[in-house]
């Protein structure tokens, strides 16, 4: 982000624009919304400047601009579709240590005037840091056709209404209050009884708040997908944006911790082999400290929070603090890597049943009942596999394996820089340190990608070919 979008006060500001002409009409439209002290410079107007002038909703100097006219000024604009006279605009708007505006002239300006969608008090800015400007007027017209003309009336109502607001608790309670207001029930009564009809309705909603008693303190531990957000469900994404706290895991990514609340509190309590990491015992209190104070916690856990998740230990905590707690499931990694191989993870004639293995448990590398798995017609999930896989094919082959049964390795699955890598067990501690596999990746083993997308990932048609024989 190069621009940092903030709203500034212009009330009683000085602004100038250096410029007269059309290229000044179009910023001068937009200008005049504000409070601002606005005055052009420029010789020779154009006639809607004279009009403004005239009735008195912006000064006109009638000459070039020059140093005395930018004292004390907030914002310069150079419009005069003049290079040399928007630079010479530009540095005496900078001498006196105004921000300096140069009409499409993105790399000499210090702001830019973003496409706004206006519902005074409530107004959007979109920018695209000059990228798309067609893209940002096709973001206005999508917002001006959703959102209702009266929604400023309805801000406007609201806002009167804040003193009266603030006699209900900061947080959850107050927060529902203005959220039934805004959500649906506040439009309803200002088309049905105008303005009194919206004052009555905040009144009506006041007392309802009053008489409620506050909710207990809830925990949803909540499985986000393999990190794509659009495989997020739609509950989880209510519950994430309904949280007072969220608590998530390292892989839980932030396109999905931006749909909380800004006032949320945000902790990521994540838990890697290496560096720092947090005790499962110091997330279970906090979970519990953070529920006992009335808060609703989102738990975010990567993939399917019961999958080798350490659900059970939460819960546990929860029940002892007596805490009242929901699951919401999630696509699990396996499920994503599948999905974006083409595989199924069950096949007739290739395996009836499929395992969810874990490469590494509390003792090191995990161990399994090895000559079930691998006897043909075996497939497993397997998690955390990476750095067990040298352990693995070992104990594999020991166990009667064949070594050539194939092994999809897929990376960071669902996500932008997924790799998906086709091997057999034989090969696969190569395979894996070949492709510098350093992500998140689940091993499927005894699945073959697809062919056609194997070759999209980058594996040559003949080494697909040759392990498929061996499925
Ligand atoms: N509950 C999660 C698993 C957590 S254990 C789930 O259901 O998916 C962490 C392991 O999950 C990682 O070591 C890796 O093996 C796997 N994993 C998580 N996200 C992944 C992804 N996007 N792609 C591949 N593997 C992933």
């Amino acid at each position: 982000m190069r621009h940092f979008p903030i709203f500034l006060n212009v009330v009683e500001r000085r602004v100038v624009v250096s410029g007269a002409g059309e290229c000044a009409v179009s910023k001068l439209r937009l200008l005049l919304k504000t409070d601002a002290n606005i005055v052009v410079i420029g010789a020779d107007p154009v006639p809607q400047i004279r009009r403004w002038a005239k009735e008195g909703r912006l000064a006109l100097i009638e000459r070039r601009i020059e140093p005395a006219d930018v004292a004390g000024a907030a914002l310069v604009y150079g419009a005069n579709d003049d290079e040399e006279e928007d630079a010479r605009a530009a540095g005496i708007g900078r001498q006196a240590g105004a921000l300096v505006n140069i009409v499409d002239n993105l790399n000499h300006s210090d702001f830019i005037t973003p496409a706004i969608v206006d519902r005074d008090p409530v107004t959007v800015a979109i920018g695209t840091e000059g990228a798309a400007p067609v893209l940002a007027r096709k973001i206005k017209a999508d917002l001006e056709a959703r959102l209702p003309a009266s929604l400023g009336l309805l801000a406007r109502i609201g806002q009167s209404f804040r003193h009266k607001a603030a006699m209900l608790p900061m947080g959850r309670k107050r927060r529902d209050f203005w959220s039934r207001y805004y959500s649906g029930e506040g439009d309803a009564a200002l088309k049905e009884g105008g303005e009194h009809g919206a004052q009555a309705k905040l009144e009506e909603l006041l007392t309802d708040s009053i008489e409620t008693r506050p909710r207990d303190g809830h925990v949803s531990l909540i499985g986000t997908g393999p990190g794509d957000p659009e495989l997020l469900t739609v509950k989880a994404r209510r519950l994430i944006h309904e949280a007072d706290v969220v608590l998530h895991d390292r892989l839980v990514p932030d396109a999905i911790i931006e749909l909380a609340r800004r006032e949320a509190i945000i902790v990521e309590v994540g838990k890697t082999g290496y560096g720092p990491s947090w005790k499962q015992e110091d997330i279970n209190a906090l979970l519990v400290e953070h529920a006992a104070n009335g808060a609703q916690v989102a738990r975010l856990k990567s993939g399917d929070p019961g999958i080798f998740g350490r659900l059970d230990e939460e819960l546990d905590a929860l029940d002892e603090a007596n805490i009242s707690w929901d699951i919401v499931p999630g696509i699990t990694a396996a499920a994503a890597a599948a999905a974006s191989s083409g595989l199924s993870l069950t096949k007739r004639g290739r395996n009836s049943s499929i395992r969810f293995m874990t490469g590494r448990d509390v003792e090191g590398f995990a161990e399994h009942d090895w000559r079930d798995l691998a006897k043909s017609g075996s497939g497993a999930a397997i998690y955390m596999g990476v750095k067990a896989a040298a352990f693995l094919r070992g104990r594999l082959l020991i166990h009667g394996a064949d070594a050539q049964t194939p092994v999809t390795i897929v990376e960071n699955a669902s996500r932008a820089n997924q790799k998906t890598v086709s091997t057999t067990i034989l090969a696969l501690p190569d395979a894996l340190a070949e492709a510098g596999i350093t992500g998140p990746a689940v091993l499927l083993y005894g699945m073959a990608p697809r062919k056609a997308l194997a070759v999209a990932a980058g594996v040559s048609p003949e080494n697909i070919a040759e392990q498929a024989g061996a499925v």
